[in-house]
């Protein structure tokens, strides 16, 4: 690999683009949990047996169990499923999907801080149960990498389901068929954005946007593609896009999180904070205020 050009204006270079956008045609992008490192990825030291044990002591406060174990050099790491206690009773249902890709540490990182603020919240939340499948990816999370332990791109397989990751993802969405799911990312882009499938109304995501920004978020005026939002901060679906994605799944076989939940009338959003940004807290900000107010809209 040549040597990268040091890049001064915080956004990415045409070879990081380059580099990204194979990341949209390969389902299996190695054989292994790559570090992918010229993609300038900001570490915010995520530590996955402190995470764990961050995950377990809320086990008083929520229903924790583990969806499966997964496998990497001679050790297994959970994926847990967090849920509120009232998640019988509850009339509505929020689903948090948290480190489908291992290296964006913020969409994992941020659970803690979700799951207290829930709590805290007490009856405003009564009627809206919480569940978070957290990390989605976990030896991707340990290792640092985008890629599960044999370098498929989770997010790429809600067509064929060859990682075990995503069928335990598609199990929990298929059996809760939540009210909304929410899918924690960061990309190389300056700022905030997020994507939105076609059952997002762009009445609710433009609140949602206005929380975020109320909150201290900077949307971003670009997506990772260099393509202008409009409104800022937003990447909706639209009839182009949507073409794309079949075109997508039927000659790739490669289908994300946000398009699998559309085929099931399941409204998602994909939050993709920067990987750029230095600032732990300024990255994951965005993802507490969106889940904090998606749960005030299903209240
Ligand atoms: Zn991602």
């Amino acid at each position: 690999m040549a040597p990268r050009t040091r890049n001064t204006r915080g956004v990415p270079t045409v070879s990081e683009l380059r580099q990204f956008a194979r990341y949209h045609l390969v389902r299996q992008v190695y054989d292994h949990p790559a570090r992918d490192e010229e993609m300038g990825v900001v570490p915010l030291g995520y530590d996955p047996d402190a995470f764990e044990a961050e995950i377990r002591a809320r086990a008083d406060r929520f229903e924790v169990t583990e969806l499966t174990r997964v496998e990497y050099a001679g050790r297994s790491r959970p994926i847990f499923a967090v849920r509120s206690k009232n998640h019988s009773t509850a009339s509505k249902r929020l689903l948090v999907l948290s480190g489908v890709h291992g290296n964006e540490q913020a969409g994992i990182l941020c659970v803690p801080e979700i799951l207290d603020r829930y709590h805290a919240a007490g009856e405003e939340f009564a009627d809206v149960a919480l569940h978070v499948i957290t990390p989605v990816n976990p030896v991707g999370a340990a290792e640092i990498s985008r890629f599960n332990a044999n370098g498929f791109d989770i997010n790429r397989d809600f067509v064929r389901f060859e990682t075990d990751e995503g069928r335990v993802v598609r199990r929990e969405i298929v059996k809760l068929h939540p009210d909304f799911v929410v899918s924690l990312h960061e990309g190389p882009q300056d700022a905030t954005f997020m994507f939105a499938n076609e059952c997002v109304s762009l009445e609710l995501a433009e609140r949602l946007l206005a929380a975020l920004e109320a909150g201290g978020t900077v949307l971003a005026e670009r997506d990772y593609f260099g393509a202008r939002l409009t409104p800022k901060g937003l990447s909706p679906s639209k009839p182009v896009t949507r073409l794309l994605v079949r075109l997508w799944a039927a000659t790739l076989g490669m289908r994300a999180t946000n398009a699998y939940c559309e085929t099931l009338g399941i409204p998602e959003l994909t939050l993709e904070s920067s990987w750029r940004e230095t600032d732990e807290a300024t990255r994951i900000r965005p993802h507490v205020d969106l889940c904090l107010a998606l749960l005030r809209e299903l209240a």
